[in-house]
């Protein structure tokens, strides 16, 4: 178990404290929510001293298990104004554990825009007034320069420094692309201590060590080989996440045209296949890309243009579906280009594709106008008012232009997935701590489970409840989503609990994920609570429930009854 370092900035100080006993067991997702429970107030201001920002890496970061490095970004949200994780792949959580930590806490806030670089020798702070406003992508090869190429860098663009609510948080992976922690306005939490970047070098660390060698290569070697033969493996790794597009446009829950549709008609041109073909005739293009060290999916892409300059990696299906077809725009370079800009700025694609949405639906832009679109996204660093508007994210957005469909829970613009054909998914949506996302919770049709119907109006709390349980504690482990999935069955899970009490020298039962998980929601239920949050936030916007889905008639029928059975404790 790693150790805490504290970061006071308004003191410019640096403590290191063993992990305390209440936070004991605890890493990434589960360890950041903890702290933000015990150590901010539910009220505070997001943008105040008051919050505090983590930076923490998985339970099992560090170690050589596959898929294990993602970095998890709390506070509490200026987006949703509750308890907030983000997490991002890249190399940053595997350096954070080497060095021996397992959080960076940043309290206080700096009087000028500051960067903090953290090594062997501890933490070191310099000032930054001369990288104020300066893009990510500058940011990284200035740093490059400045500290070498062993590095890794967890930074804000000009959006996190002006406290846009979208603002996220970069992370490099280990050839230098850009991965985020996109959701719940994580960045204007940096940019309002005053942090532009978090620079982290592990030169002259270890791997971190498991207590029982033996029992942690067999546990690891059997976990390997269930990851690698999950059915789904193939096409993450040759498509990549943008392999959904045609399935969830088959399954009519493609959000198109503002959530009006769920299917588009040019979902083709902006499909995963598409996008693989494009790339084989352009030069540098990677179809297949790794964000981490001992990634063993490589779900990641580089996406070039004709002339093979780097225009983003990775471009995913969520990007696709909310800067694509629910834009109406079925141009794969525009939609790569506006992720650009996003990643420059420093905003999360979700939001700022929900954003110009109901921009369209406004009749600010017209639909499928990717010129326009585009224009629009650059505007956010211009500081125009349009620009900020966008960049405040989608409900911002929805409410100053006075559109009615907004398709956000707890100020968060929905994933890439119609909830009125994905019940369980609706359920996550709704009753997530974290506010409309995916990532809390993904329930999709499983051909293991033939019996889930997922446009059932019952039946949809228990996947919710189940996958938001699991989510919490792979967060928790550090673990990406694309290994952890396939290891929820009963044998894999068995190894990965094996693999963990290996690593860190503790007998755990059966049940230690599901209490792992457990405990995190419970932590952040309470804090949401405190916050002012009730079962009135648990709803998906009414138009959800109103509106028929074209082509399938679908409404979101779920009983409130069952949505308010979830995450009760
Ligand atoms: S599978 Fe994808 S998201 Fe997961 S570690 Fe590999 S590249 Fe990153």
């Amino acid at each position: 178990m790693g150790k805490i370092m504290r970061i006071n900035l308004s003191e410019l100080k640096v403590k290191v404290e063993d992990m305390p006993q209440e936070y004991r067991g605890l890493g990434g997702r589960g360890l950041s929510s903890h702290i933000v429970g015990r150590e901010v107030p539910p009220k505070a201001d997001p943008l105040g001293p008051e919050n505090k920002l983590i930076f923490s890496a998985g339970i099992l970061a560090g170690t050589t298990v596959p898929n294990t490095g993602r970095l998890s970004v709390g506070a509490k949200s200026p987006l949703t104004n509750g308890v907030k994780e983000a997490n991002a792949g890249g190399s940053a959580a595997q350096k954070i554990a080497r060095l021996g930590f397992q959080a960076v806490v940043i309290e206080g806030r700096a009087k000028e825009l500051t960067l903090l670089k953290i090594d062997k020798n501890g933490a070191t702070f310099t000032p930054a007034s001369s990288l104020k406003g300066v893009g990510n992508y500058e940011l990284i090869e200035r740093m490059k320069k400045e500290y070498g190429n062993k590095i890794s860098i967890v930074s804000i663009g000009p959006a996190g420094e002006i406290k846009l609510k979208a603002a996220s948080v970069m992370v490099t992976t280990p050839d230098f692309h850009i991965r985020v922690a996109a959701r719940g306005g994580l960045g204007a939490v940096m940019g309002s201590k005053n942090l532009k970047a978090l620079v982290i070098d592990d030169t002259g660390s270890n791997p971190v060590e498991a207590k029982d060698k033996a029992k942690f290569r067999e546990a690891m070697g059997a976990l390997s080989k269930a990851i690698l033969a999950d059915p789904l493996g193939p096409g993450f790794r040759d498509i990549g996440t943008p392999v959904l597009v045609m399935m969830i446009n088959s399954f009519g829950c493609f959000p198109t045209k503002n959530y009006s549709l769920g299917q588009f008609e040019g979902a083709e041109k902006i499909s995963g296949e598409y996008m693989v073909e494009l790339m084989k005739k352009r030069p540098n293009a990677q179809p297949s890309h790794r964000c981490m060290d001992g990634c063993i999916v490589s779900c990641s892409n580089v996406y070039t243009d004709e002339k093979g300059e780097v225009i983003v990696s990775g471009l995913e299906y969520e990007t696709i579906g909310l800067m694509g077809s629910n834009c109406m725009i079925s141009d794969l370079d525009c939609i790569a280009h506006m992720n650009r800009v996003c990643n420059d700025v420093g905003v999360d694609t979700m939001d700022i594709g929900g954003a110009i949405a109901v921009a369209m639906e406004a009749g600010l832009l017209a639909w499928g106008d990717g010129k326009a679109a585009l224009s629009l996204v650059k505007e956010i660093g211009k500081s125009t008012d349009r620009g900020l508007m966008i960049g405040n994210g989608c409900k911002f957005a929805g409410e100053k232009l006075g559109v009615k469909r907004i398709p956000h829970v707890k100020g968060q613009c929905l994933s890439a997935y119609d909830p009125r054909g994905l019940k369980g998914l609706g359920v996550t949506y709704a009753t997530s701590p974290m506010g409309g996302d995916h990532t809390a919770g993904i329930v999709l049709p499983n051909p293991g489970n033939p019996s889930y119907n997922p446009g059932s109006p019952t039946g949809q709390a228990a996947p919710s409840q189940f996958m938001q349980t699991c989510m919490a504690a792979m967060d928790s482990l550090g673990l990406c989503m694309m290994a952890g999935i396939p290891l929820l069955d009963p044998v894999p899970q068995s190894s990965l609990i094996s693999c963990i009490s290996a690593l860190t020298g503790e007998s755990l039962d059966e049940n230690y994920l599901v209490n792992l998980g457990t405990s995190v929601l419970k932590v952040e239920r309470k804090f949401n609570d405190a916050a002012g949050f009730t079962e009135k936030d648990d709803r998906l916007p009414r138009f959800f429930v109103e509106e028929k889905l074209p082509p399938s008639g679908n409404v979101f029928d779920v009983p409130e009854k069952e949505i308010d059975s979830v995450n009760k404790f």
